[in-house]
């Protein structure tokens, strides 16, 4: 398996970055995962102009055109002769001294990794995850904006113990206000009679992208779409919630913090929104 590290390709056990990157010591450089449908790297543009835009958020400069960055993403998957897979793109602040200083570094690292990867088993997609909401809080968005896909995940990371403490494989953020922001690397949305909501972006939530692509599939299929704070309350009461994301897709949610959501099992519109996403995601790469 092939790995693209700062203009090479190696063999993934041979795929190193220096001790002195600041990625690796600070959580200092921006990401994206991507995901690969039938040879098409679904909107690629919108994964690249959020890292774009993740990397100008924290005056770090990607050392490649949007082109260079995509013919290496494609290089790196026809090394690998993957049709469907998961894409890792990295760009780290590069090797510097070991103070915080981000100017003593040198060239960004970049990184790309292709994986056939699963996020949750398939039998979850059937049954639904059981979540919790933990006390983790999502950053604000007026010190470092939630927007930015920066590598420094300490945050999520807790949501993530919490919730496997718990016995759970997902867990809920809040904001700093008490409104429920989004998953550990998830948006969220809830469906009450023919309304789904979903938080605004600037509640402190990552604008995905799958999230996106539902708010359009939604509107589409005749649902009044809001994008509205609401508490855990709200979650509670639903009819339905799921989760969206690039590795996840969409996922039923059927248990929070030990109330049922609707009849316990994936609901009707979830199933009908992630059968459209998946219809999407092919249709997408023929045109
Ligand atoms: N929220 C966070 C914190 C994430 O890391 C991710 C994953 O990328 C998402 C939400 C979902 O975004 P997307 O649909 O672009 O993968």
């Amino acid at each position: 398996q092939w790995v693209y590290v700062n203009g090479e390709y190696v063999l993934k056990d041979d795929a190193k970055v220096s001790v002195y990157d600041h990625g690796f010591l600070y959580g200092d450089g921006v990401f994206e995962g991507i995901r690969v449908y039938n040879g098409n790297v679904y909107r690629l543009d919108e994964h690249l102009q959020r890292l774009y835009e993740s990397a100008q958020s924290i005056m770090l400069n990607i050392p490649h055109t949007k082109e260079e960055l995509t013919n290496i993403i494609v290089e790196t998957l026809q090394k690998n002769q993957y049709r469907d897979a998961y894409i890792r793109l990295v760009v780290s602040r590069g090797k510097g001294n070991l103070g915080l200083d981000p100017f003593t570094c040198g060239k960004p690292g970049v990184i790309v990794i292709t994986e056939q990867l699963a996020l949750f088993p398939k039998k979850l997609y059937e049954t639904g995850l059981e979540i919790i909401t933990v006390a983790s809080r999502r950053n604000r968005p007026d010190v470092l904006s939630p927007k930015v896909k920066s590598l420094n995940y300490l945050n999520n990371i807790l949501v993530k113990i919490e919730a496997s403490l718990a016995g759970v494989s997902e867990a809920l953020m809040l904001n700093d206000q008490g409104y429920v922001a989004e998953g550990s690397a998830d948006n969220v949305f809830i469906v009450k009679g023919n309304t789904i909501k979903t938080p605004p972006g600037y509640l402190g939530a990552l604008e995905g992208i799958t999230r996106n692509a539902i708010v359009e599939i939604a509107n589409e299929l005749g649902y009044k779409m809001v994008e509205e704070p609401f508490t855990r309350h709200d979650v509670y009461v639903a009819d339905e919630v799921f989760l969206t994301g690039t590795a996840a897709e969409v996922i039923a949610v059927v248990k929070v913090d030990g109330r049922v959501i609707g009849n316990g099992a994936p609901g009707e519109h979830t199933n009908k929104l992630l059968e459209a996403f998946r219809k999407k995601v092919v249709e997408e790469g023929v045109k």
